[in-house]
């Protein structure tokens, strides 16, 4: 079927009973509003925000979690310590009395196709069609050659204290500084000492601090080691950092920043970027520099958090809704600000 056709034929039956869910190996007869990849808190929201607006939506989520390892969520009011599972199933239940929107566990594999007809394929599945595309699909956080690490991310070893700090206050701190982040050594001392007076910063192989800093540091009563050569646990827990020269620093908790990438799916659609290698997205309607591809959550920032996350999925959602709402001029192919004329043909997940 053409695309033109589908997008006439799910124009003209807006309150028809359309089938909910596509026919296996075909394209979708159904032509979303709009399809949102990835079913964390920035999708999960902008579900909601959605199928409130009685837009025809499809939540598309699958994959690694980025949170997966952590026990509980917190730092975000009414669901402060619940575990990352359980805020999940929540939200697709609460997304469940809105009829327009669809949820399925289903990993996208491309997305083609331009602003009112782009093509979503799945992985094993069909290609659905939708007039917009939200990507919450959040950043993988690459590994850090660290022995030890990945065995206490999200347990004892955390980036944000906001999230993870009360339960571990007054406990021995450490946090790991990497080459290029140095600029953040005091601030982010500064940020601990309010949890803790027991805090060692271990500066890893090509970081280094000016004498002036290392100073500041001093005199917040941060303790400086060198470069770590693994974490050592006793009974699943964080007990030390063994240090290049063999030394090892007592400690109970380390605070880091692995470095992050973009998915697959967001690299290969090859949007503009920012110099952090976050998804740059106009500030009043989270549109990226593809016409009618919306991002929102981790992927769009450095400041990542749930709650945050939620919040601007559900901002990007209502943009969207009016989007979609407002008359299509008819030398324009819709209602989005002029920019670039970008499709997203062809990407490869
Ligand atoms: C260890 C750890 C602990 C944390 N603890 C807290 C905390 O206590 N409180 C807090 O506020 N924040 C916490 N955070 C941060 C928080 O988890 C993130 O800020 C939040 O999950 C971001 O939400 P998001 O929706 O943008 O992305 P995510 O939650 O990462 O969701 C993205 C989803 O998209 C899916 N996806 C990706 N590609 C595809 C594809 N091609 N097809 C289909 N689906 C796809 C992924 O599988 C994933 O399910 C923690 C982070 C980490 C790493």
């Amino acid at each position: 079927m053409r695309l033109a056709a589908i997008h006439d034929f799910a124009d003209r039956s807006e309150g028809l009973a359309l089938p909910s869910s596509p026919i296996e190996g075909y394209a979708s007869i159904v032509l979303y509003d709009v399809i949102i990849v990835g079913g964390g808190p920035a999708g999960l929201a902008a579900a909601l925000t959605l199928g409130r607006a009685r837009r025809r939506t499809l939540l598309l989520d699958n994959g690694p979690r980025r949170n997966a390892a952590a026990a509980k969520i917190y730092n975000f009011v009414t669901r402060d310590g619940t575990p990352p599972d359980a805020f999940r199933e929540l939200g697709r239940a609460q997304l469940e009395r809105y009829p327009k929107v669809e949820t399925q566990d289903a990993r996208v594999s491309t997305i083609g196709g331009s602003l009112g007809a782009f093509r979503v394929a799945l992985v094993d599945g069909p290609t659905l069609t939708a007039k917009r595309v939200l990507l919450c699909t959040g950043m993988i956080d690459e590994r850090l050659p660290l022995p030890g690490f990945d065995a206490v991310w999200g347990t004892h070893a955390y980036q944000c204290p906001y999230c993870h700090g009360w339960e571990v206050q007054d406990q021995r701190w450490g946090f790991l500084l990497l080459p290029g982040q140095e600029a953040h050594a005091l601030p982010f001392a500064a940020l601990l000492r309010g949890w803790t007076d027991r805090v060692t910063g271990f500066l890893a192989e090509g970081a280094a601090l000016p004498d002036a800093v290392r100073d500041q540091l001093a005199g917040l009563g941060v303790q400086l080691e060198g470069a770590p050569a693994r974490l050592v646990t006793e009974d699943g827990a964080l007990a030390a950092v063994e240090l290049s020269t063999g030394a090892r620093v007592a400690i109970d908790v380390l605070y880091a920043h692995p470095p992050q990438r973009q998915v697959e799916l967001v690299r290969a659609l090859d949007p503009e970027l920012d110099e952090q290698g976050y998804v740059r997205v106009d500030a009043a309607t989270g549109e990226t520099s593809i016409p009618g591809v919306h991002a929102a959550g981790d992927l769009t920032t450095r400041m990542q958090a749930a709650l945050l996350a939620a919040a601007s999925g559900s901002r990007t959602a209502a943009a969207m809704n009016l989007a979609l709402a407002m008359p299509t001029a008819p030398e324009q192919p819709s209602a989005t600000p002029p920019g670039s004329a970008r499709s997203a043909a062809g990407t490869a997940g």
